[in-house]
């Protein structure tokens, strides 16, 4: 970590402060992502995106998230990220005209095809280039500007010197460029690959990726049948499977100092612990950065959280070396897990017990747990469940997933708060 620098020093532009964007796989994780700290969050309707087992939002949903993010002045770009086939192309249209009805901020879009279609049916709403169409360069950047596309997700596998060129022409040609800080990394050129098609009937081309690049795998040479050998890395790199999650909290100042105007949260799959977590913690890192007497604070506070969700051991990918973790891949490493999602606070009637509220478990809950509450400036507040006791007043002996309890804590808690828990053996629903 390369401690406190003062943002001066590495020529931050204070009136340019990058946007955070969040993922958001349905209506729950809209709220979340927005209380918790996002600018905007891209979500994708039922059809037409790349998530296509996501819930993703109705058609009302949809409608739903744009007024709350419209109240509190935040954005919602809307993913239409498919590769698209012939029979799409009949549908595309009236989807498209009703995003515009809408007034979604932007379409994120990789297909050539789409984006001529949103052009016609929606030329309203700005474009933004998925990184499924895999932007590496800058001549690439301004073909894509020249069609219309105002802004472009750039591809992860870019140094950062790569970056930082391209940034320059960016801010010339005044394209805005979106580069991903945070979530896991695909092993090929973003989604360009067959795995999950040929392990799961899965394509990663429709959105149906199960990261099979994460299983551990063996090898086995044709005439020693059931002799496996492990498939690992050493040092030198062997790059192939089980990818490391991105994590650029650190490096926040540096990117920002670039023009960058979008800073990119992955994982429209992932739950609500992770959503808030990392969403809180880019915040600060981003804020931090800004104030006046900004740092590019990267003391352990900030990963803390980033620690307390579910991941692969972290890495900071291609842009930056990091000698302590030189590739992006390891033979036998899993997710390390030391939280779960305990549940998520629901209404606050008046007609409860005054500080009492309810919380929707999504783990199975005991008396005597410790429950801790996260807020949006990345404080956290305990709180033990001594019983639990249903809508009813009932006393039970244990909340089961997807159960609303009451919690009677002098808390200030509200609507959408995220509620974790020591990992233990819950099964976390997510
Ligand atoms: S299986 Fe892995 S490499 Fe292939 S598309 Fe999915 S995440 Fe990417």
């Amino acid at each position: 970590m390369p401690g406190d620098i003062h943002v001066d020093q590495i020529g931050l532009n204070h009136q340019f402060k990058p946007e955070l964007l969040a993922p958001a796989g349905n209506m729950d994780k809209c709220r979340i992502a927005l209380l918790y700290g996002a600018d905007a969050i891209y979500c994708a309707g039922k059809d037409f995106s790349l998530r296509g087992f996501t819930h993703n939002l109705s058609s009302e949903q949809l409608a739903e998230a744009l007024f709350f993010a419209h109240i509190h002045r935040k954005k919602i770009y809307v993913a239409v990220n498919v590769f698209a086939r012939q029979a799409d192309l009949k549908e595309l249209p009236a989807y498209l005209e009703y995003l515009q009805h809408l007034s979604v901020d932007a379409l994120i879009i990789s297909d050539p095809g789409v984006l001529l279609l949103a052009r016609r049916h929606a030329p309203r709403i700005p474009v933004h280039l998925s990184t499924q169409a895999n932007t590496t360069n800058s001549l690439s950047m301004t073909f894509w500007r020249d069609q219309g596309v105002s802004r472009i997700n750039l591809a992860r596998e870019l140094s950062f010197s790569e970056l930082a060129e391209i940034a320059e022409s960016a801010n010339r040609e005044q394209i805005e460029i979106e580069v991903f800080v945070h979530g896991a990394m695909c092993m090929s050129y973003s989604g360009r690959c067959l795995i999950s098609a040929y392990l799961n009937r899965r394509s990663a081309n429709s959105g149906y990726c199960t990261q099979p690049c994460r299983w551990s795998y063996r090898l086995v040479e044709e005439k020693r049948p059931g002799e496996f050998f492990p498939v690992v890395e050493d040092h030198r790199g062997t790059f192939i499977f089980n990818s490391k999650d991105l994590c650029l909290v650190e490096h926040i100042a540096e990117l920002s100092a670039l023009g960058i105007s979008s800073f990119k949260i992955e994982g429209r799959m992932k739950g609500a612990l992770y959503l808030a977590s990392v969403t809180q913690t880019y915040r600060r890192a981003i804020d931090n950065c800004f104030k006046e007497s900004g740092t590019t604070d990267c003391s352990l506070h900030l990963f803390e959280d980033l620690l307390k969700v579910s991941h692969r051991p972290y890495t900071k990918g291609l842009l930056f070396d990091d000698p302590a973790a030189p590739a992006n891949t390891e033979g036998e490493i899993d997710y390390v897990r030391t939280h779960t999602l305990a549940g998520i606070v629901r209404v606050l009637p008046e007609s409860v017990v005054p500080a009492s509220f309810f919380i929707e478990a999504r783990s199975t809950l005991k008396p005597g747990q410790v429950l801790e509450f996260i807020f949006p400036d990345g404080s956290c507040r305990s709180h033990v469940l001594d019983q639990i006791e249903d809508m009813a007043g009932n006393i039970l002996p244990q909340a089961h997933p997807n159960s609303w309890i009451k919690c009677p804590a002098k808390i200030p808690a509200f609507p959408s708060q995220v509620v974790r828990t020591h990992a233990g053996r819950q099964q976390s629903l997510t």
